[in-house]
């Protein structure tokens, strides 16, 4: 069980964070660290573009949200490198370059686009990317399977208040049918093939990214996949190192 205390991370909603987030919103033990400065954001995307990535939408989300605020303060200082890190439970946050790569294939998909439509992602973890894609998309589901992550992403979005963001408790192998179909779906996690429901529940101009096993024992890639009225078509992309995608709950 996760014992510490249910306090909001954050006291205002992201699209009133701005330039600066007040030196309240950040846990005692991070400030004097400059974490909330916008400014340290800004070199983490910077950092970001020069290694190829010119998705502005994406670049923008992510000078946003204070990844600070979604790992323990004993890790936030290494927040803004481009770095995994544990966020218990056997999980990690994704690298912020990784992150910003499988977002912006999901641009790509519409390009010129300035959102994204509705969107699935699997994973919700810490929730880290969960608030980027509220700041992205019209609307977003998350699915953890973990309990305690699902209860800690909730209390780490709490302050955010992004209407547009529903996490759920629930083993995202199945999706989530009640609001499919999804223009994107995205997961954290990597299994051995994609599953059927990911597949079925992407509208026709949708596009699914994750991270998959090519076969038993194989290297970990990324894959996107296409849908069209013809069905669908899979690209697979550069090697990645991702949690497994387990079933069912806990
Ligand atoms: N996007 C997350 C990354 C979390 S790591 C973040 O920003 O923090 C991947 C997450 O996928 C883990 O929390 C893991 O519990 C979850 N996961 C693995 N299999 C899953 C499944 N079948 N359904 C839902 N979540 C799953």
């Amino acid at each position: 069980m996760d014992e510490r205390p249910r306090k909001p991370r954050f006291p205002l909603p992201l699209d009133r964070i701005g330039a600066r987030v007040p030196a309240a919103a950040a846990p005692a033990a991070t400030a004097g660290l400059g974490l909330d400065s916008h400014a340290v954001r800004v070199r983490m995307v910077e950092r970001i573009r020069a290694e190829g990535i010119h998705c502005e939408p994406v670049l923008q989300a992510l000078s946003q949200v204070p990844r600070h605020g979604f790992v323990d303060p004993g890790l936030a200082a290494q927040a803004y490198e481009d770095t995994s890190l544990p966020i218990g439970h056997g999980q990690t946050i994704s690298k912020p370059s990784v992150v910003a790569r499988m977002l912006a294939l999901l641009f790509e998909r519409r390009p010129g686009a300035q959102r994204l439509g509705r969107v699935l992602e699997i994973g919700t973890g810490c929730g880290y990317q969960a608030a980027l894609l509220s700041c992205l998309a019209t609307q977003v589901i998350s699915i953890e399977r973990l309990r305690p992550l699902h209860d800690k992403a909730r209390d780490n979005l709490a302050a955010l208040r992004q209407h547009n963001l529903r996490l759920v408790y629930g083993d995202g192998k199945l999706g989530h049918a009640p609001n499919a179909p999804y223009d994107a779906i995205v997961s954290a996690a990597g299994g051995e093939d994609l599953p059927q429901a990911w597949l079925d529940q992407l509208a026709v101009g949708g596009r699914l990214v994750a991270p998959m096993h090519t076969g038993a024992g194989a290297a970990q890639v990324l894959v996107s996949v296409d849908r069209d009225e013809n069905g669908w078509s899979r690209r697979v992309h550069e090697g990645v190192r991702f949690v497994p995608l387990r079933s069912g709950t806990a």
